[in-house]
């Protein structure tokens, strides 16, 4: 195979334990997955859960006991941090049950789904797609991925995220509106999940802005941490 270009490498996160990597295929968010982050977003109730997603080359990929960096990021002056527990899919399929789900994730990590929030908020005004507020260089900061088998009980895992050492989210997996099990279900109805995909779960409330020089450092209990410098 020969290319008029050199394609780009694939995006790859560490795996713990493991020399080999994760190659990322896509980047899937949940939207308003807590009910205390929805609540602040403006909304209540359990709607249906509701996904867009990210560019594969817009992770930030962070390994073990490393600072990240990104860059500020261009258009907005409301750059916001979401602390998120990421689900590491191993094995693909479509129209997966709940029940089924567990035999699907490779792993989890710990990720942030960094919003441009004015830009995500005009275009929810406008209704128009959110891909100017969410999918942009560098927006999907994640740490390596810990297997499935290495992983407790996450689903009652506590997930915090501090900036310059200070608390800005701190909320457990047990509060997802959709769980994993069932975010899985309703993600392959939608789309064909495939190894590599990684499924951003949503954020618990707390979300706020970030500025440059800021130190952000969050995690998932049993899953490891994230720290990511603003540059
Ligand atoms: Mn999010």
């Amino acid at each position: 195979m020969s290319y008029v270009f050199t394609p780009p490498a694939v995006p790859s996160v560490p795996v713990v334990g493991r020399s080999e990597r994760f190659p990322i295929h896509r980047i899937y968010c949940v939207g308003r997955n807590y009910v205390e982050h929805a609540q602040e977003m403006g909304f209540t109730g359990r709607e249906p859960p509701f996904f867009f997603l990210k560019p594969a080359d817009t992770a930030v990929v962070v390994s073990a006991g490393e600072t990240g960096s990104m860059d500020y990021p261009t258009l907005t002056s409301n750059l916001h941090h979401e602390i998120e527990l990421v689900v590491a899919i191993g094995t693909g399929g479509r129209n997966i049950k709940a029940a089924d789900a567990k035999k699907h994730i490779f792993g989890y990590g710990v990720g942030l789904d960094m919003t441009r929030r004015d830009l995500q908020g005009d275009m929810k005004k406008q209704g128009r797609p959110w891909c100017i507020g969410k999918a942009f260089e560098q927006s999907s900061p994640i740490g390596p991925i810990t297997p499935a088998e290495q992983v407790g009980d996450v689903e009652n895992a506590e997930i915090w995220l501090q900036v310059n050492g200070k608390d800005r989210q701190r909320s457990n997996v047990s509060k997802l509106i959709w769980n994993i099990g069932e975010t899985i279900e309703h993600l392959s109805a939608a789309w064909d999940l495939a190894p590599g995909d990684l499924i951003y779960s949503g954020t618990p409330e707390g979300v706020a802005a970030v500025a440059k020089g800021d130190v952000l450092e969050g995690g998932v209990a049993g899953i490891g941490t994230l720290k990511l410098r603003i540059a």
